[in-house]
């Protein structure tokens, strides 16, 4: 892994008189990841942090290639990212009863819910202050049940809620142009064992 992944995020101290804005990202993939990560870049966060919760992903084997293919892109980009250890016998005890549900039911608003708890959880920890996702850039999800559960686990964690609906003003088509110049492995299907068949 290149050294801009980590296990764990610590942020940096307060700067005292100055108001902190830590963003904690998570961040689906890395190409999803592109125009937040610049468009964020360009604002005034006092840091920006990613996390990449990764165990909905299968096989492993596709984990670690979308891993690697997020440190690439943290290392080029100069955000740091923090890779949960990757457990996707947690993921699917929680997810196989909703195995025969359609792509975008229930089944991926706990998945969403399992991302967006675990990022805010890891925010809390290391005293990020906003909390935002990359999965509003994509033109499949449903960007409403997305900011819900994503206020709902701000709050439950004290952080606020920045919603971001990635996908306007051409984010998806900017996203796809970024990550062929940049080279980076664009996946084919969402990511669980039950989306394969759903490639797209
Ligand atoms: S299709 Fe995607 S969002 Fe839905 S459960 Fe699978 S990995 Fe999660």
């Amino acid at each position: 892994m290149k050294s801009n992944l980590k296990l764990k995020l610590e942020l940096k101290p307060s700067i005292e008189g100055k108001a902190i804005k830590r963003l904690m990202l998570h961040v689906c993939c890395a190409p999803d990841a592109t125009v937040p990560f610049r468009d964020l870049k360009s604002e005034d966060w006092s840091e920006i942090l990613g996390y990449f919760y990764g165990s909905n992903i299968h096989p492993e084997e596709e984990y670690r290639r979308r891993a690697e293919t997020l440190a690439f892109l943290s290392e080029g980009e100069g955000v740091a990212v923090c890779l949960r250890p990757y457990d996707p016998e947690e993921w699917f005890a929680r997810a196989a009863p909703l195995a025969e549900e359609p792509e975008g039911g229930e089944r991926c608003a706990l998945c969403f819910s399992l991302q967006l708890e675990a990022a805010a959880a890891e925010g809390r920890r290391c005293g990020a202050t906003h909390l935002a996702t990359t999965l509003s850039i994509s033109p499949h999800k449903n960007v409403t049940l997305i900011s819900r559960l994503g206020r709902e686990a701000s709050i439950s964690c004290g952080l606020t809620w920045e919603d971001r609906i990635w996908r306007k003003r051409d984010g998806f088509l900017r996203s796809v142009q970024i990550s062929k110049e940049l080279g980076l492995y664009r996946q084919n299907y969402c990511g669980c064992l039950y989306s394969m068949a759903h490639g797209r």
